[in-house]
Order: C-alpha cells, then sequence, then structure tokens
C-alpha cells in the first residue's frame, strides 16, 4: 500500500547507519510515538540499544533490505557514506527514503558537491579535481598556496587530507591522502567557521535554527556556540544558500551546512552532511524542537515545529577519555550531558558531548 504522510504515530521510522546520530533520532522518535528499525553492520550499535529492532547486515544486504522495506513506513540514513544503490534498491522495492539518494550522490563527492553547490548559487572555495600527482602542479596556478588536498569520496573529520605548502610537496601530499581521485582547494582564509542547520517538510515549507560557530581542532569539531553574533546579512545570506540548496534537491529532512565565514568577503560553503549534523547537536537543550525531532517531523510529513532558540548554549564533543569526566559533567549546574552508549573509548572517538547553558 503506497503510504500516507503524515504518519501517524505507531508508525516505523527505518534508519540507515547505527551511530550516534542514528540513536539520538531514534530518542526523538520515541517520543512522537514512532517505533525505529536500524539496519547497521555493526553489533550493539548505539542506535540499536534505543531502537525497536535492528537489522545486523551490509548496507547493501538484499534480505536485510527487503525486510527494512517491509517493516518501515519510511527510511532515512543517519551518515552519508551509505551506498547509494542501498537507497535505489529501497527505492526498487516501493519504500519510501528521505532525503533521496540526489543528495546521498552529491554530498559522497567532494568534486560532484562542490560543482553542485556553485550552480545552486551557493559559492565555495576554488577547486580542481585531481586525478595523478602531475595534475597537483597545473592545479595549484589555480588554488594558489597553501592548498589542502582532499579525497574526493570517504573524507570526514579531516581524514583523508594533506596540506600542500609548495608545488615540491605534490606527490607526497598524492601519496599521503592514498593516491585515490581527489581534490585540490585553495585555503580559505576565514575569519571563523559557522553552519546552519536547515530542514525541508514535504510540502517544500523550510525551517532554519540560527546560526552556529564552531571551532574545530585537527579537522575535528571541538565546540559549537549557538546562536552564533552574526549581522542580518551574514544570517540572509546562509538562509538564502540553504534554502537554495534544499530546494534543488527536492530535498525532504534536515541538512547541516559548514560554511566560512570570510568577513567582508561574505561567506563561502564548505560541504554539506545531508543529515542531522554535530554543528546542531545544541538545539537539543536550546531550541523548541532540537534537530533530531525536526528531521523525524520533515520525513514523517508533520509540520517541522519551532526551531526558535530558547538560551544561548556551548556544545563540546568529548572525544576518547574525556567522557571519563562524566561524573563531574553530571554535577554541574547549567550543563547537559548526552552520552552514545559506546564501549571502547580509543582516541578522538566521539564518545558524547555536553551542552552547557551560557545564557537565558
Ligand atoms: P572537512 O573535513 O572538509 O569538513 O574539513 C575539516 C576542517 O578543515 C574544516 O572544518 C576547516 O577547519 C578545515 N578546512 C577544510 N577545508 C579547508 C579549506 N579549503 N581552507 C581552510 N581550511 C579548511
Amino acid at each position: 500500500m503506497a503510504t500516507t504522510f503524515p504518519l501517524p504515530p505507531g508508525s516505523t521510522i527505518g534508519i540507515l547507519g547505527g551511530g550516534q546520530l542514528g540513536r539520538m533520532l531514534a530518542l526523538a522518535a520515541a517520543r512522537l510515538g514512532l517505533d525505529v528499525v536500524i539496519l547497521t553492520p555493526d553489533e550493539g550499535s548505539p542506535a540499536s540499544r534505543v531502537a525497536r529492532r535492528t537489522l545486523v547486515a551490509a548496507y547493501d544486504d538484499p534480505d536485510a533490505l527487503a525486510a527494512l522495506a517491509r517493516a518501515a513506513d519510511v527510511v532515512t540514513y543517519e551518515f552519508e557514506n551509505v551506498p547509494v544503490r542501498a537507497v535505489e534498491a529501497l527505492t526498487a522495492l516501493g519504500a519510501q527514503v528521505a532525503p533521496g539518494a540526489d543528495a546521498l550522490r552529491v554530498a559522497q563527492d567532494r568534486v560532484k558537491e562542490k560543482t553542485f553547490l556553485n550552480a545552486a548559487g551557493a559559492p565555495t572555495v576554488d577547486f580542481a579535481q585531481i586525478d595523478s600527482a602531475a595534475d597537483i602542479v597545473a592545479a595549484l596556478s589555480r588554488t594558489g598556496l597553501p592548498a589542502l588536498l582532499k579525497t574526493r569520496r570517504e573524507g570526514y573529520d579531516g581524514k583523508g587530507q594533506a596540506w600542500i605548502r609548495d608545488a615540491t610537496q605534490a606527490a607526497a601530499a598524492f601519496g599521503t591522502v592514498g593516491g585515490v581521485p581527489s581534490v585540490l582547494e585553495a585555503r580559505a582564509d576565514f575569519r571563523r567557521e559557522l553552519s546552519i542547520i536547515a530542514a525541508r517538510g514535504r510540502g517544500g515549507e523550510v525551517a532554519f535554527y540560527p546560526l552556529s560557530e564552531n571551532v574545530h581542532e585537527g579537522g575535528v569539531l571541538r565546540t559549537t556556540l549557538a546562536p552564533a553574533e552574526v549581522t542580518p546579512a551574514v544570517r540572509d545570506e546562509a538562509e538564502r544558500i540553504a534554502r537554495a540548496v534544499l530546494g534543488r534537491l527536492d530535498y525532504v529532512g534536515v541538512m547541516g551546512i559548514e560554511l566560512f565565514d570570510l568577513g567582508e568577503a561574505g561567506l563561502l560553503v564548505n560541504e554539506i552532511a545531508p543529515r542531522v549534523h554535530n554543528t546542531g547537536h545544541w538545539t537539543q537543550d536550546g531550541c523548541e524542537v532540537d534537530q533530531f525531532e525536526l528531521h523525524i517531523r520533515a520525513v514523517a510529513g508533520w509540520p517541522l515545529g519551532d526551531t526558535t532558540p530558547m538560551v544561548k548554549v556551548e556544545m563540546t564533543n568529548l572525544l576518547g577519555d574525556e567522557v571519563d569526566a562524566w561524573l563531574a559533567i553530571a554535577a554541574e549546574p547549567n550543563a547537559r550531558l548526552h552520552l552514545y552508549g559506546k564501549g571502547e573509548p580509543r582516541p578522538g572517538r566521539k564518545m558524547g558531548h555536553v551542552n552547557r547553558v551560557k545564557a537565558r
């Protein structure tokens, strides 16, 4: 039977991926009376610990996809490296998948992503496609120095990246990123990093949270402060970009858009994430409706809900053994601890986060 929206309470949301984002989506779904079934290759994943049901299988396992299509009224995903063919297979089985395959295709490949963004009127750094070390030398005339070499696919949290400070480093940098198809990016001379979390509903309506200011260390998000202090012009430009990107993808759900704030020279888009986003975790304790609930509402065809901020929040990621401070954080006033139920605190692993209310 064809799915009709809005999905009533008691319906089932399928999620591809079992990480902390899936976990927080499942918790939000539960609050709205919706059940969740997770498909993940990992036993005992953070999301499966709070979900009604888990299918443990590869993302492209035909039997698991068929079971997911049967069980779920709508399917979504919690990370952008889910194989596009899994989404295509689900769609062929008659499942409703949101966001769709186009958003995944664009977000999985940094060259496609920047090409798409520029065509949508969203400016990025100058860039060039790199297929060999020799391409880098030619591309440097376009990007200038220093430039950042990134793998086209499967890079996240600063992995698969190498800075090039002079042309003699080209071959070594190509080796560092694994000699795979890559993109060379001009260095963004940013004053700070911002992001906008936006959502689009099934009727094409859009919602935005206020921008957040983000601090990265070694390519990994450390802290987010939100709402960020921004001029109305910066806010309007970020919302213009988000509206254009969401509309062009006929997107349904929440998207995170990472921005470089160049000051007088405006905003550039670093990358888009077709999912809930680490820089949106502050909304859990800062807004009427948080990004996880907003995403569930969007894919279930509900009203998007109210994104108004209530307080100013600083979100800090708990990486690796920083999570050992859980007891002290739990005793802090104005702090809310979010732990992901992960066993082993390997260095740099995202184990949880804390939202500290800064101003009411
Ligand atoms: P990414 O994995 O592409 O999000 O990059 C991780 C972090 O590296 C970003 O949040 C920035 O802090 C930094 N970064 C990425 N691309 C550039 C660039 N073209 N210029 C300067 N810094 C960058």
